[in-house]
């Protein structure tokens, strides 16, 4: 059987005082191409753990850059899935017969390395190399998927293009920090977005006719950066008889874009966590239900959504933290 190796690599939990990566040459083993690739070499969890447990580092996100396409052939996997004495033979030798690999978007055979490749696609790409195991079971796909959609939440390009965007960011940034939670958390950062969207809405602020939509796109974005893609869709949804520069009509396309993405992946993992759940004894159950309620609520099934989460809150031997995080995730999906 195959493992994911790069779902258990990404499971561990390392300490550091930021991510760390090195270039590296690469030969596919399936079709012989040249690339190049990022190696990672250290990282942390600084930026806490989103609702859905997808940790955030400083100085950049392993799982981004350590998934690697061959550009020509579109074979997929972690640095060992490249290395000879641990590659696996038996699905290398599958794909030099037969490749059914097809990336979502086109890509560029003559790419030079391999992070040039969006991430979201070199993603979907390791979900359909992992679905090609025989043996494969549930839970590896559906955290194939799970990584999919969680792309979504970084790399935001299309910010850079919006005029004197530093400066500005910074400004509005300056007029919110004082009443937001310490940390870099996932918490400081929905705060942050809650704060840009009260700015917004203050009449009597002195924002710019310029500032203030712009404070309402960072709110989404911010919100979209920690996953809460509900939130993002309704600051975007506000704004929709606002006049906006062409390059916030940018970045609004972009969030809009990410959303749609990323609930399609979760849609995806969705039947494969509820397969997962039918394998586990209660007791070791209790994350992944708390997962399909998340990941539920995400799509708007708020019934299927609450039929996970209920329980839990019933469960005694839950750590308070954690309970709090379900009873909040409940709370939303009751519309509260
Ligand atoms: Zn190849």
């Amino acid at each position: 059987m195959r493992i994911p190796r790069l779902v258990a690599l990404l499971l561990i939990t390392l300490v550091a005082s930021a991510t760390t990566s090195e270039e590296v040459d690469v030969t596919c083993p399936v079709c012989a191409n040249e690339f190049r690739a990022e190696a990672w070499m250290s990282t942390n969890s600084v930026g806490g753990q989103d609702r859905d447990f997808l940790e955030h580092a400083a100085g950049g996100q392993v799982f981004l850059f350590s998934c690697w396409t061959c550009p020509k052939c579109c074979y997929t996997g972690s640095s060992t899935d490249f290395d000879e004495e641990e590659m696996p033979k038996d699905l290398i030798a599958k794909l030099k017969a037969k490749n059914p690999l097809k990336a979502a978007q086109p890509i560029d055979p003559k790419t030079k390395h391999t992070g040039e490749i969006p991430s979201w696609i070199r993603w979907d790409l390791n979900a359909q190399v992992v679905a090609l195991d025989p043996e494969v079971k549930p839970a590896q796909l559906a955290f194939a998927y799970l990584r999919t959609a969680q792309t979504q939440r970084f790399e935001w390009e299309s910010l850079g293009k919006v005029a004197d965007f530093d400066a500005r960011a910074e400004k509005l940034w300056n007029r919110v920090k004082a009443e937001l939670p310490e940390g870099n958390g996932r918490d400081t950062t929905v705060a942050a977005a809650r704060a840009y969207e009260k700015l917004a809405a203050d009449g009597g602020s002195d924002l710019t006719a310029a500032d203030r939509p712009l404070a309402r796109v960072l709110a989404a974005q911010l919100f979209k950066s920690r996953g809460e893609d509900l939130e993002a869709a309704r600051v975007l949804d506000g704004l929709k008889d606002v006049k906006l520069t062409p390059a916030l009509q940018g970045v609004v396309k972009d969030i809009r874009t990410r959303i749609a993405r990323e609930k399609e992946y979760i849609a995806r993992a969705i039947p494969l966590l509820e397969a997962h759940l039918k394998t586990l004894e209660p007791a070791k159950a209790v994350s992944i239900h708390y997962l399909a309620g998340v990941c539920l609520r995400k799509v708007g099934e708020n019934e299927k959504s609450l039929a996970h989460l209920q329980p839990l809150l019933e469960n005694k031997e839950i750590p308070p933290g954690f309970r709090e995080w379900i009873a909040e995730e409940a709370a939303k999906a009751k519309g509260s």
